[in-house]
């Protein structure tokens, strides 16, 4: 902040330096492989750092891989990530915190995708509808796979039903194309758990993707509506909706962080959003 203060900078670069200053470095990363960014190719489309070669020379360090093939593969990573429509717009730099819950949500997701591989548990974002969880679960996203990790977003339910509609009664098991992202990404995130009605399939399909993730050290975010502890008796907890080993299997593999707020869907002015469950 101090930088605003330096009466010898030009005009230009003090907006450089505010703007770096203010920054989160995801936003940064992100605005660099912006597809829409002019600086990347010339006008007959050829890359100007690498001349289309794929390798660019830094000076002083040797040769890396071009951003401008940073920006494919990260197209390809975005597209197998899944993410819906809905939320493909979602990303840190569109998320205003509205209160310290959510500040400090924020605060973890961020570091997740900037410090990934480099920690050891997931997030469990839990809280009332509408403050945002998904939009962080698919913020960590947009970072991971900007820097170069295989994501994928699951709503779980919507999940389930590909898993039953893939099922082989024969072979009594369900189709690997549908389960093999689910355990082979580098993470994954898994929206809405305890929505669906809890059977004892729902659960142990559950169980099996779960536990099978963590015994693979893999990172999961999972985003609930459910929380642990209720006022109200009638209404349920995440433990009971999922189970008590389950919920302790989360406890073991996340970080918990509960997100309060306002429905920030009621700001749209009664636009369509989100169905609740
Ligand atoms: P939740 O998963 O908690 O139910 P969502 O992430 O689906 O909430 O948020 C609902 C909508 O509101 C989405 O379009 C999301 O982008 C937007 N939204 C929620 N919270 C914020 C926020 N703090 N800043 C910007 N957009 C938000």
């Amino acid at each position: 902040m101090l930088l605003l203060f330096r009466p010898w900078l030009p005009a230009e670069s003090k907006l450089m330096a505010q703007k770096k200053a203010k920054v989160h470095p995801l936003i940064r990363l992100a605005e660099e492989n912006d597809p829409s960014s002019t600086s990347m190719m010339d006008e007959a489309g050829v890359c100007p750092k690498c001349f289309g070669t794929g390798m660019e020379n830094v000076e002083g360090k040797g040769v890396r891989r071009c951003s401008c093939r940073l920006k494919h593969s990260q197209s390809g990573l975005i597209s197998a990530a899944r993410i819906p429509r809905r939320y493909e717009q979602c990303h840190f730099n569109t998320y205003s915190p509205a209160n310290p819950s959510q500040e400090r949500a924020f605060k973890y997701a961020s570091r997740l995708a900037m410090d990934f591989p480099a920690v050891d548990r997931g997030l469990l974002l839990s809280g009332t509808v509408g403050v945002g969880k998904t939009h962080l679960a698919v913020s960590i996203i947009k970072g991971l796979t900007e820097r170069g990790f295989s994501c994928l977003f699951c709503e779980f339910g919507s999940l389930l039903k590909e898993i039953q509609n893939s099922y082989n009664p024969v072979s009594k098991t369900s189709e690997l194309k549908v389960l093999a992202p689910v355990f082979n990404s580098d993470v994954l995130v898994l929206d809405e758990i305890g929505a669906s009605k809890p059977t004892d399939w729902v659960r142990d399909t559950m169980a099996h993707i779960i536990n099978t993730r963590y015994n693979d050290r893999k990172l999961t975010i999972f985003t609930t509506n459910y929380l642990d502890k209720v006022n109200d008796p009638r209404e349920e907890t995440l433990e009971d909706r999922i189970g008590i080993r389950l919920r302790s299997r989360l406890y073991e593999m996340s970080k918990t962080v509960v997100m309060n707020g306002e429905d920030f869907r009621r700001g749209f002015d009664g636009r369509p959003g989100k169905e609740t469950s």
